[in-house]
């Protein structure tokens, strides 16, 4: 007969069972702690994806040289000033 330390999910206080045994009731809270071979792990919760935000850029349009809002993720932009078309160079 084996002897364990586990913590009793119910109560969480230390207790000893059987580790050859399936079921072990809790010295403490008295309820039944069934033994898993595998121990679950806790899912890993999902994070939820990064809701877009509609990004704007402040930008100094190369015509007019006026601060303009452009979209970041948009490869072509018009500047609402001179209404040039400013194409963004990726890095
Ligand atoms: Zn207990
Ligand atoms: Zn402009």
């Amino acid at each position: 007969m084996a002897l364990k330390i586990i913590t009793c999910p119910e109560c969480e206080e230390q207790i000893q069972i059987d580790d050859q045994a399936k079921r072990n009731r809790c010295a403490v809270c008295g309820s039944v702690i069934v033994r898993n071979r595998a121990p679950t792990l806790p899912e890993k919760a999902k994070k939820p994806l990064p809701t877009p935000v509609a990004a704007t850029e402040v930008i100094l349009c190369p015509n007019c040289k006026q601060k303009i809002r452009i979209n970041p993720s948009a490869h072509k932009n018009t500047c609402p000033l001179c209404k040039c078309t400013i194409v963004r160079k990726s890095r």
